[in-house]
């Protein structure tokens, strides 16, 4: 494995918030991350992208010794912890996302720190990993669990640890150590499944490789597969294409080809999730993540519930190709009900499908979709 240079350093803050959530997708309203950069490298890693790497300015002399600067120069956030307590502790109770899971936590163990902070504050956790070093705080893991909630999603493109898989993900761990981790997890109870990103156009997206990938989840005790596809926006874009070029060069215009025609996109991006539900129906695995209530005041949680109707619903819309106006009705519906403080049921009971279109960003026909809802049918 190439040489990495290790950065510790203190920054002022650590917790995102996001103002909607990523609702349909992990359900998480906060993230943290205590290291910037990840030694695992994957090439189709949206991360390398400036955007979400505002910090991360190698001098030019650094990064021209190294290869892959994403991967060989990692910034170590000391003061996570503490930082991440502070913050923590002024905010609701909510989702938070965490991903430190890399080799460098073996030494700096911020993995387990970060946890114990969101053990102690009662924050439900949603982890996304590739790496069995998690197993490692099993304990605190199930202290989680017990004490409000916790989803371990494994990120995993493919069944297959062949000569494919270790051009796109050079240094991550075998998929098989990964499947293993989930059977462990799911033995304890632990919510667990497949986060099936990206699917790899032309490389991963065959029925054979789809196929494989459900069963082999459901088979390790996954609950759930969260499909979606590559990014290619930016840096990440760039990167990826020069992987690309080296595995197959032939394959270099059939995705700008595809990636440059909207229409062309979105009927393949529907083929591929139609697949998807396919083997999730034979193999009776969820082709979503489930979202988590039981840690909202309990007024709120009815809310909640039809919010994350209208949030998959916009999901499965966006995946079908026909994002757009109706996407984003639905999405703007979710977030009506995810901020509002009246409970749903009271204003129905006490007004009807009237009371429903009072609620902004909420009309006739999302109206009475609620009502179908709130009355169990569908
Ligand atoms: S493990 Fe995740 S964060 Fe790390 S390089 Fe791979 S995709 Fe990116």
């Amino acid at each position: 494995m190439a040489k990495v240079n290790y950065q510790p350093y203190q920054p002022k803050t650590i917790l995102n918030t996001q103002k909607h959530g990523d609702g349909g997708w992990f359900w998480g309203k906060y993230s943290a991350s205590p290291y910037i950069g990840c030694q695992w490298g994957c090439v189709y890693c949206y991360c390398r992208d400036e955007k979400y790497n505002p910090h991360k300015k190698l001098p030019a002399e650094k990064a021209a010794q190294l290869d892959d600067p994403f991967s060989q120069y990692i910034k170590i956030k000391t003061n996570a912890p503490e930082l991440l307590r502070k913050a923590l502790a002024k905010k609701s109770k909510d989702l938070i996302y965490l991903d430190c899971y890399q080799p460098v936590d073996s030494k700096y163990r911020m993995g387990e720190k970060l946890l114990k902070v969101c053990y102690d504050l009662g924050f439900p956790v949603f982890i996304n990993c590739k790496s069995p070093l998690l197993l490692e705080d099993l304990g605190l893991l199930k202290k989680i669990k017990r004490k409000s909630h916790l989803n371990i999603g494994w990120s995993i493109i493919t069944a297959r640890d062949d000569k494919t898989r270790s051009i796109f993900e050079p240094k991550a761990p075998p998929v098989a150590t990964r499947f293993a981790a989930m059977k462990k997890l799911s033995q304890t109870g632990i919510i667990t499944g497949t986060v099936f990103m990206p699917i790899l156009p032309f490389i991963y997206d065959n029925a054979e490789d789809i196929e494989n990938v459900v069963r082999s989840t459901k088979e390790a005790g996954g609950q759930y597969v969260l499909d979606g596809g590559l990014t290619l926006w930016g840096y990440c874009g760039t990167y990826f294409y020069k992987a690309l070029a080296k595995y197959d060069s032939g394959l270099v215009s059939k995705y700008k080809e595809l990636y440059n025609d909207n229409r062309c996109f979105h009927e393949y991006t529907k083929q591929v999730h139609e697949l998807v539900l396919k083997y999730c129906r034979k193999y009776k695995v969820i082709p979503y993540i489930p979202r988590p209530v039981s840690f909202y005041p309990a007024k709120l949680r009815k809310n909640k519930e039809v919010a994350a109707h209208l949030y998959l619903e916009a999901r499965e819309i966006q995946l079908s190709g026909q994002g757009g106006y109706r996407e984003w009705a639905y999405r703007k519906g979710a977030w009506a009900l995810d901020e509002m403080s009246t409970n749903i049921v009271e204003i129905y009971q006490q007004e009807g499908k009237d009371g429903i279109k009072k609620i902004k960003g909420i009309g006739d026909k999302l109206a009475d979709k609620i009502v179908l809802i709130l009355e169990n049918k569908i």
